[in-house]
């Protein structure tokens, strides 16, 4: 594994077929560009945002747009701003990584409402450096106790549509946000929650900074304004007006919640009156959730799984989420087709790529649910027998693969199925989600201390639903869950959805060199696996790995692309029988913490596909 700058150097030197700013390169890639060198002059202790993109109406980012920063002491990258320096104004202030990451994660609760908040959950793997040890929190949400596995359903047994069970109350899990950042800092932490939460106070609030609303905040609110409670509406769009970008956002009874956080801690939450008029604002949706279900929720915290690809490991979130297992099959199934020397953008590439990430998407939809209900095979996949039988479906012949149905990797290790019910080849039960979109953040200390966080609510602002009062969101985690019942991802009480989420830190003999993740449903995986092939197998320097056009595609879905993906390779791709979807599109939003072998030093990136920042202290 060569340094950053030898990869970039290497990446330069690979990049024949690169897309520059201007489309795809076919001059056989003589220009040479710098990044993170070229950037120097632009680090520091600012907060860089990552709107470049956006703001001069390009379709697509370029390297240069990736804001990027670097610092030995300690590195914040989130989606906004305001976010990233509330953590980094904790490491200044000597919290460590993971007080710094329960700031943001507030903050972003203030100021993008639309992704994440204390009525959601996510996935946060932890590096502590004294112990040399990884941790995954697993904050999922939860399906009450009284859910059943046919609640999705109409009277005639078929799945009610997607935006009919988003906001309905039984789509509401059991949030489990604020339970982590509590537990994750008296095991980790260095700091109390109150002083933590005391930013986003200040954001939500009248007296401290103001917040304005960014175009993704705008757009979000735009685009779901119509599946608003009133507590929502009277905040998000006021008479019937929903805000537009540049305008300030006051969230006060969001900022009362937060003060009654800070000073009498997560009881209310869990066990009082916030629990109360949780549970009654699901009910008053159709949910079942009560206040009981609220008392008991805890996390879970184990180690992530493990999957090795070249020279290093790569740490990502276990059941429920079938990121660590499906990346990890991903990775092993391309492994040895050598895509590097096969060229970053050329369509052999890409047809191994979308071949092996339907494969296995189809093994994911088969196999994966909630390990506490569910033995989902995870032997047999990593099996190298079994992965050579998958392997043998893959050729960069010039024909997409007819059936992407899953294999069976029960063949190839002990144990029985925990349930036999075949899946279609889509690994969808029911009618097509939305892939969601939410939100994911990294910090970094002096000491070595890691968090990969991925928050979310789900869908944007989730449910639709705010808890009267009390100003914050309820995710709809629970259509995560198929909505025909039958298989491993079937509801059931006290479940948690199947997720796509991928925290990620990757290690290289035995060190810490990146933290990874993403937002974007089932496209969460696929990016992130692009964005790890990037730097690991393509070379990539990681402003170029961040803005590479990424594709999607699942088991049956048409592939989604972003724009710059080369035209010819699409083409070619095209009449090979890959359906691609009519018009680009934006895949994911990747925070990227770098250590750099050599000198220990962090380099942060954020993704300029929303308007993020990255700040080293
Ligand atoms: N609900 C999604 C999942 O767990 C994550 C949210 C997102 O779409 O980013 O897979």
């Amino acid at each position: 594994m060569p340094t950053q700058d030898e990869s970039e150097a290497r990446s330069e030197r690979r990049q024949a077929d690169e897309p520059t700013a201007d489309g795809p390169r076919t001059d056989g890639g003589t220009r040479r560009r710098t990044f993170l060198k070229g950037s120097a002059a632009a680090l520091g202790a600012t907060a860089l945002p990552a709107g470049a993109a956006a703001a001069t109406g390009r379709d697509r980012p370029t390297p240069a747009d990736v804001p990027v920063a670097r610092s030995e002491e300690g590195m914040v990258s989130s989606l906004h701003p305001q976010a990233t320096a509330a953590g980094a104004e904790v490491l200044r202030s000597g919290g460590n990584a993971i007080d710094a990451a329960v700031a943001v994660q507030f903050a972003l609760n203030v100021v993008q409402p639309h992704t994440c908040g204390i009525g959601g959950g996510g996935f946060m793997v932890v590096y502590v450096a004294e112990e040399d040890e990884l941790y995954a929190v697993d904050n999922r949400e939860r399906a009450p106790f009284g859910a059943d596995p046919e609640m999705f359903l109409d009277d005639d047994g078929e799945a009610l549509p997607f935006q009919e069970r988003r906001t309905s109350g039984n789509s509401v899990g059991v949030p489990g946000t604020l339970r982590a950042a509590d537990v994750a800092l008296k095991r980790y932490g260095t700091m109390d929650l109150a002083p933590l939460v005391e930013p986003a106070i200040g954001l939500a609030g009248e007296d401290g900074p103001d917040v304005h609303v960014d175009a993704p905040l705008a757009e979000a609110i735009a685009g779901n304004a119509e599946v608003f409670n009133d507590a929502a509406s009277e905040v998000f769009a006021p008479d019937g007006h929903p805000l537009e970008e540049g305008d300030t956002l006051v969230q006060p009874d969001l900022a009362h919640t937060f003060r009654t956080i800070r000073d009498e801690g997560i009881g209310p939450f869990y066990k009082g009156d916030i629990a109360t008029a949780l549970a009654e604002t699901v009910q008053e949706a159709g949910g079942t959730m009560t206040p009981a279900d609220l008392a008991r929720y805890n996390v879970t915290i184990d180690h992530p799984e493990y999957a090795e690809f070249r020279d290093v490991t790569v740490r990502t979130q276990s059941l429920p989420s079938s990121g660590g297992l499906t990346i990890g099959q991903i990775l092993k199934l391309v492994e040895p087709f050598d895509l590097g020397e096969r060229g970053r953008y050329s369509p052999e590439t890409y047809e191994i790529l979308l071949e092996a990430f339907g494969l296995a998407f189809a093994d994911r939809g088969a196999y994966m649910g909630d390990k506490a209900f569910v033995d989902a095979p995870w032997q047999g996949l990593f099996d190298e027998e079994y992965l050579e039988t998958r392997r043998a479906h893959i050729s960069p012949d010039r024909h997409a693969l007819d059936t992407l149905e899953p294999g069976n990797p029960w063949d190839y290790q002990p144990g029985e199925p925990y349930r036999v019910t075949p899946v279609g080849p889509t690994g969808e039960r029911g009618p097509t989600r939305d892939s969601g979109q939410t939100t994911h953040f990294t910090t970094a200390d002096s000491e070595g201390n890691l968090v990969s966080w991925t928050s979310t609510i789900e869908q944007f602002f989730g449910s639709g639903l705010m808890v009267p009062e009390y100003g914050f969101m309820l995710n709809n985690e629970i259509t995560d869950f198929d909505a025909v019942p039958g298989g491993p991802n079937e509801v059931q009480p006290w479940k948690r959805p199947l997720s796509s989420t991928s925290p990620t830190i990757v290690f290289r003999d035995g060190k810490p060199l990146m933290t990874v993740g993403s937002p974007g449903g089932p496209t969460i995986i696929t990016t992130v696996a692009q964005v790890l092939l990037n730097v690991v197998e393509f070379g990539l320097g990681l402003r170029q790995a961040i803005a590479a056009p990424r594709v999607y595609k699942a088991a049956g879905d048409t592939i989604l692309y972003e724009a710059g993906l080369p035209r010819g390779t699409r083409t070619v791709l095209s009449r090979a029988g890959f359906e691609f979807a009519d018009e680009a599109t934006r895949l994911g939003n990747v925070q990227v913490i770098y250590v750099d072998p050599d000198s220990g030093e962090y380099v942060g990136v954020a993704d300029p596909r929303r308007e993020g920042a990255v700040e080293g202290i």
